[in-house]
């Protein structure tokens, strides 16, 4: 009979749809805090994340990779993310957050202010511009609290670097904190060495039980000083595969290693993936180091 047809097939519609929510609900309540420091080839890109709230630091230097990861780590009904933070304008940190910006809604972007003139630099400022992002400059003290029970702190830059030499845009890395109960993660982009001694004498509270290596492990950055300061029981090298600049350097890793601190690498690990169920307990990591 027709009706009992319809009845029968509203039923089943209902069901289905009820199952898919009640599926979404718990998906969503089941959520840990979680840091992902993805594998994206020689470059940057930090998820934070918890439900459906993101923090994304950097892009590496491929939209296409960045999209991958993000669809896997990004529920996909959830196209909004809620923080961007680009630490400074080099192609492997802002590449990838062109096609980003482009597909997803963005509550809040977060830069350095430090500026170039590569074309990627113009791409990912159009963006912005067509979009109608709004922009706001990093600046110390600020704190973002989208999670319950974390938060993510700004200690640099301390003053305005948008007129800072192209060539030392480095020094205008954003540098960030997330603290989650007695879990603390140091987000240093590529700060160099004379930024690093800066914040030492500005006795700011660095302290972190994890640290992302700066400027993928470069000679040029986690002095032996900065180490003790920060005292990181881990630390995680984001980089690419046979890269041409040689990074990590081996006295990098050498300093590390001196201070009895485990290390992983993306090259080797893949994806570095941290789950803080709350804030009582020691966040782990998914991989071995
Ligand atoms: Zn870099």
């Amino acid at each position: 009979m027709p009706y009992r047809k319809t009845v029968y097939f509203s039923l089943l519609f209902l069901l289905i749809i009820g199952a898919i929510l009640a599926g979404i609900i718990f998906y969503a309540r089941n959520q840990k805090l979680q840091v992902a420091f993805f594998d994206v080839g020689q470059g940057d890109a930090i998820l934070i994340s918890r439900d459906s709230q993101q923090i994304l630091i950097d892009g590496g230097q491929s939209g296409q990779k960045l999209m991958e990861k993000l669809g896997e780590y990004v529920p996909f009904w959830d196209r909004e993310i809620e923080v961007i933070i680009s630490t400074h304008p080099d192609a492997d940190h802002i590449g990838g957050l062109i096609d980003t910006l482009k597909n997803y809604t963005i509550n809040q972007l977060i830069e350095s202010g430090a500026k170039n003139q590569s074309q990627v630099f113009g791409a990912y400022e159009k963006i912005i511009k067509e979009k109608e992002i709004e922009k706001q400059i990093a600046s110390r003290g600020m704190k973002i609290k989208i999670f319950d029970g974390a938060e993510l702190e700004i200690f640099h830059p301390k003053i305005s670097m948008e007129n800072i030499s192209e060539k030392d845009t480095n020094e205008a890395s954003v540098v960030a904190k997330l603290s989650f109960g007695e879990n603390s993660f140091l987000f240093t982009g590529d700060l160099p060495a004379n930024i690093e001694n800066q914040l030492m004498n500005d006795n700011l509270p660095l302290s972190a039980n994890v640290l992302k290596v700066s400027h993928h492990g470069s000679k040029s950055a986690t002095n032996t000083q900065f180490l003790d300061y920060i005292h990181p029981q881990e630390a995680i090298i984001s980089v690419g595969k046979n890269n041409r600049y040689g990074h990590p350097a081996t006295e990098t890793l050498q300093r590390l290693q001196g201070e009895n601190i485990k290390i992983l690498r993306t090259d080797e690990s893949g994806d570095a993936v941290y789950n803080c169920e709350n804030i009582n307990n020691k966040c782990k990591m998914e991989t071995e180091f």
